[in-house]
């Protein structure tokens, strides 16, 4: 919805308040979205991971929209305290992200050392929040494997291919071929395009029956170069879909697709 690193300046589109994040969710909804990722800003717009501003966003999107699959973000722009970046997941969302390694991204390295990695499979595996695992490079898959095989990790484990970012792999239809190639069988995945990768990568995805995430955290245009809104990118890809011959999932569907424990639904903790 938001990411770290747009600004309303950007894009005026850009939801950065609660209102705004819960409002622009309720759209996406209506449109075909059930799994939002979701990032804090404080009132000067910059990143942050106090609990308390992910609570309020979360207790507004289950007032507008209380059927959706809620994704905390433990990204590491908005602060590096080990602690910090496992606060969101211990609110107990359905789903949190988690990059299981490290690359650069542009002006900084995007740090996941392997003590951390381990760490937050940790807060995973103790709070039952099932982790969506962000994948910026090959090895990233491998470093997933071994927290599996330390029982850290439990299978199915659901992957996202973050292709395109200016630091890591690009959006081609090789990388993506040769990285569905390289999850275990019965794993389920999704693929985020960055910037101009972002709706072909997401019309790969749908031909090759993977899942798709948009939104203007990834990129700010529409491919025409008009600017987007979450919920036009949204509607982008549902139309690519139905002219293809897939079905959007309702969020049900998509919590039986994730292998989510049904009993979490509404666990999260709200403001
Ligand atoms: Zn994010």
């Amino acid at each position: 919805m938001t990411g770290n690193v747009p600004t309303r300046e950007m894009n005026p589109n850009l939801p950065v308040t609660s209102d705004e994040i819960a409002a622009d969710v309720k759209r996406c909804a209506d449109a075909g979205a059930s799994v939002f990722h979701i990032h804090a800003r404080d009132p000067q717009q910059k990143p942050t991971l106090n609990p308390k501003v992910f609570q309020e966003i979360v207790q507004k999107i289950k007032a507008a929209a209380p059927d959706v699959i809620i994704q905390l973000s433990t990204g590491g722009r908005a602060g590096k305290d080990w602690e910090d970046r496992a606060a969101p997941i211990r609110l107990l969302p359905e789903m949190g992200s988690f990059t299981t390694g490290s690359n650069n991204l542009p002006g900084m390295i995007y740090e996941n050392s392997p003590q951390f990695i381990e760490f937050l499979a940790g807060v995973f595996h103790q709070t039952g929040v099932k982790p969506e695992i962000e994948v910026f490079e090959a090895g990233m898959i491998n470093n997933a494997l071994f927290l599996q095989k330390k029982g850290l990790l439990t299978p199915p484990l659901h992957f996202n291919f973050v292709l395109g970012a200016p630091g890591a792999m690009p959006g081609t239809a090789r990388n993506l071929v040769f990285l569905t190639d390289s999850i275990p069988p019965g794993s389920t995945w999704t693929a985020t395009g960055i910037g101009k990768a972002e709706i072909p990568l997401a019309a790969m995805s749908i031909a090759m029956g993977g899942h798709v995430r948009v939104g203007m955290e990834d990129n700010l245009f529409l491919p025409d170069g008009s600017p987007a809104s979450n919920a036009k990118l949204t509607e982008t890809v549902v139309a690519i879909a139905n002219k293809i011959g897939r079905q959007i999932a309702s969020p049900d569907e998509a919590r039986a697709l994730l292998s989510l424990n049904p009993q979490h639904r509404d666990r999260v903790k709200t403001a």
